[in-house]
């Protein structure tokens, strides 16, 4: 179907989106192919990782509260059990109880305040530094895969045609992108403060030219990214996964010198959209998937609970007229034929144009190193 070009000026004119021909979008699975511990496994790792005193930067505080907090509300005592055999909730389950408590302004028994602020939202906070901590600590390796994948699409002359959409916070494809300056520069789709001024120690960095750009656009934050609620500014520190030393330092910001904090939404967080600068992420990647010709969806399930993403992809695909061409990557080994049949029809079921989603045999390895035939 052809569209007019009129129509498209409702969204982006700029013209490094307009070169965009295909969107890779991460998940979860993507990052697992790296070792990064699958989300239901997070919360085991930490207590592993608190028992064994790995936890690199030890606040005990956080470590007294969250062990405190499991077994109040889950009845799980980590401090007397085996991690290996405990069963924990999903991070999911945990956040959206907190969050609905802290929107509904509700408290729950012996929760209601900490000295400085709510206990509730204590909690919620010291749960965003777990993650934090939990992916710096496995992902300290390089990023094999991802950088694999990029420099493939480098050498087929598809890399500044191509838009990445990530839903993790981990930097495993910041990290491979970053490797390519100054010959391509990573854009985020937004503003940070390190345009203006020159940190030595962020050599890496600086506003990214159009002609070079790479979209990499993060629709639940980033480890890498410290937002000041005061000036409403975010500040990059590429290479850097800043957020996990927020655990033992506070971080303040060079503009106007108020606290910072990180910038990572759970995927249950119900007022996704409020924040600023994800609201700007979020319409980049509405007019960057509009455009797209192909879009291939890596290690993500498509799960239910995503209603965000999925009002976007609807958005997209109905104001555009057509579905683009879908490939889903998802298969590893060992994967249950049950579980693959569960996300074909999943995609199937979404997407208006059937034939054009492909849910492929093609584990995220295989992509990175050979592509799709198409
Ligand atoms: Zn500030």
């Amino acid at each position: 179907m052809i569209f007019s070009k009129k129509f498209f000026n409702i969204y982006q004119k700029e013209e490094e989106i307009e070169k965009i021909e295909d969107v890779i979008f991460l998940g979860a699975g993507a990052s697992a192919s790296e070792g990064a511990p699958v989300q239901g496994a997070l919360f085991k790792e930490y207590f592993r990782l608190y028992k064994d005193g790995e936890i690199p930067y030890t606040n005990s505080e956080i470590n007294t509260r969250l062990v405190k907090f499991f077994n109040a509300f889950f009845g799980i005592n980590v401090n007397q059990r085996k991690v290996e055999n405990i069963s924990f909730p999903s991070f999911e389950e945990i956040l959206g109880i907190l969050e609905l408590s802290i929107n509904r302004q509700e408290s729950f028994r012996d929760y209601s305040f900490s000295p400085a602020k709510p206990l509730i939202q204590q909690i919620r906070e010291d749960l965003i530094f777990l993650i934090a901590i939990v992916l710096d600590k496995k992902l300290e390796t390089t990023p094999q895969y991802h950088e694999i994948l990029v420099n493939r699409l480098k050498k087929e002359k598809r890399l500044s045609k191509t838009c990445f959409i990530s839903l993790n916070y981990d930097i495993l494809i910041d990290n491979a992108l970053i490797k390519l300056f100054p010959e391509y520069h990573v854009d985020y789709g937004v503003e940070f403060t390190n345009f203006e001024r020159k940190i030595e120690s962020v050599k890496y960095w600086e506003r990214p030219d159009p002609k070079k750009s790479i979209f990499l656009l993060k629709l639940h934050g980033s480890l890498n990214w410290l937002y000041c609620p005061t000036c409403i500014s975010l500040t990059l520190t590429p290479l850097e996964k800043r957020v996990a030393k927020l655990v033992f330092e506070p971080q303040y910001c060079d503009m106007c010198g108020g606290e910072m904090i990180p910038i990572i939404i759970p995927p249950t967080f119900f007022k996704v959209m409020s924040n600023f600068f994800l609201q700007k992420i979020w319409r980049k990647a509405e007019s960057v998937l509009t455009r797209a010709r192909r879009i291939f969806f890596c290690g993500y399930s498509f799960p239910d609970a995503d209603v965000h993403i999925k009002y976007l992809l609807k958005r997209t695909e109905i104001n555009k007229g057509s579905t683009p061409e879908i490939f889903i990557i998802n298969n590893h080994e060992g994967k249950p034929l049950y579980q693959k049949e569960e996300e074909e029809w999943r995609y199937k079921r979404f997407f208006k144009e059937k034939e054009k989603v492909h849910y492929t045999s093609y584990s995220f390895q295989e992509f990175c190193e050979q592509g799709i035939n198409t």
